[in-house]
């Protein structure tokens, strides 16, 4: 093992890489099911906890479940925070979380290994359930933090098997009475620069390797119920059927006309459907519509289309349905100073980075209502994201890593 001038070991980013790979992947589809208070959770945070021992960081869980790894926690003046969160969508893809976090350890050990001693603290955070696949709240770590969700809900909330997220806290050893703002914390921190593998391809188009965030679109999470009738499919005639199938099978129609139309996105990604016999007509059919869109309005507008129709064509079929919103994030405009010097940092280093606008949300987005916030992205050759063929080179990752240590010496030297 190598150690430093401090005598503590150095990283590299390749080794810290190999080391979390293996952690949550399923090995018949090559993703990651790295849910939150699961088996894999806690490998991923034992990953978290001995990284930072290795490089002298003090770890730290705070109430809502997020993970804290400080450089010079007692320095003077605010935190500059970075880092990103290790939980994966279903079958998600290596990068999508980690990227951030793995590149902020290894951005610390090279500016430690230079010599260099920050001003101020300087955290990397994990935050918990950013893709909201388990709770189905995405960023609830970070919204948690932040006061924008009520601890109460949160603590009712529950996974596809009836888990709340107080019992799988429980089950975990956390204790969920503590949920909630944190406002000891926050005023600690100073300002948040996240890295993030780029989920899109306009850095592949513009041929940057790094990339810095504009803002992110608004979007949000909606649940659909259609409730109809369960019968038999070989003996109920079609004029007799409450079958829930067809508004549900219009809704996802609607949604990608509402998208096109209003230049936006929908998605229906996840539906299940009660109780799924495949010689049954459904007595329920559960959907979940995913939209995002350049501005609140279209946004609005586009959720409000695909109600719309899935009320009139629920009707036409003697469908009962209801609809809940589980997550809406509005417009987020990046910090405009703190993006200024991010990019003059950068082109000072010799790596322009071009601003881009996302349709993705992200921790830093929700910690932007509290703190200045910014992010960087790290060049996805094909774009794809949440699969497993989600993808940065090497070359582009040490880029990530030169970039963000650049940012931080920046925001935390003298
Ligand atoms: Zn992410």
């Amino acid at each position: 093992m190598c150690r430093d001038v401090h005598g503590l070991a150095s990283v590299s980013f390749a080794e810290l890489w190999a080391e979390l790979l293996p952690l949550g992947r399923d090995e018949r589809s090559g993703g990651y099911r790295r849910y939150s208070w699961t088996e894999s959770d806690a490998a991923c945070r034992g990953w978290f906890a001995a990284t930072a021992a290795r490089l002298g960081l003090l770890a730290e869980c705070d109430r809502n479940g997020n993970l804290w790894a400080w450089w010079e926690p007692s320095a003077d003046g605010l935190a500059i925070v970075t880092g990103s969160h290790l939980d994966s969508v279903p079958d998600g893809g290596a990068f999508d979380g980690p990227l951030g976090v793995v590149s902020a350890f290894a951005a610390v050990g090279r500016l430690r290994a230079t010599g260099f001693r920050p001003a101020r603290p300087v955290a990397i955070a994990a935050f918990t359930e950013e893709e909201g696949a388990r709770f189905g709240v995405a960023c609830l770590g970070s919204r948690l933090l932040t006061g924008a969700i009520d601890p109460a809900t949160a603590r009712r909330l529950r996974d596809r098997d009836g888990v709340s997220l107080a019992e799988a806290m429980q089950t975990a050893d956390r204790d969920p009475a503590l949920l909630g703002s944190d406002d000891e914390l926050l005023a600690r921190l100073g300002a948040c620069v996240e890295l993030h593998i780029e989920q899109g391809s306009a850095l592949a188009g513009l041929g940057a390797a790094i990339g810095v965030a504009a803002g992110i679109w608004p979007h949000g999470r909606w649940r659909l119920d259609f409730a109809g009738r369960a019968d038999h499919a070989g003996t109920t005639r079609l004029a007799d059927r409450r079958d829930p199938m067809l508004p549900f099978a219009a809704t996802v129609l609607a949604a990608r006309a509402a998208a096109e139309r209003h230049g936006a996105l929908a998605t229906v990604g996840k539906v299940t459907a009660e109780p799924g016999a495949a010689n049954a007509i459904s007595a329920a059919v559960h959907a979940w519509l995913d939209a995002r869109a350049p501005d609140d309005t279209a946004l609005a507008d586009v959720v409000a289309d695909v109600w719309d129709l899935a009320r009139q064509e629920s009707a036409r079929h003697g469908v009962e349905v209801s609809r809940a919103e589980e997550s809406v994030t509005p417009a987020v405009s990046f910090d405009t100073a703190l993006r200024d010097r991010v990019t003059a940092v950068l082109a000072a280093a010799g790596a322009p980075a071009p601003v881009l606008a996302t349709g993705a949300g992200h921790d830093a987005g929700v910690l932007a209502s509290r703190i200045p916030a910014t992010m960087l992205f790290v060049r996805n050759p094909t774009g794809v994201s949440h699969a497993p063929g989600e993808h940065a080179e090497p070359a582009d990752c040490e880029a990530g890593v030169e970039a963000l240590a650049a940012v931080i010496a920046d925001l935390a030297g003298q």
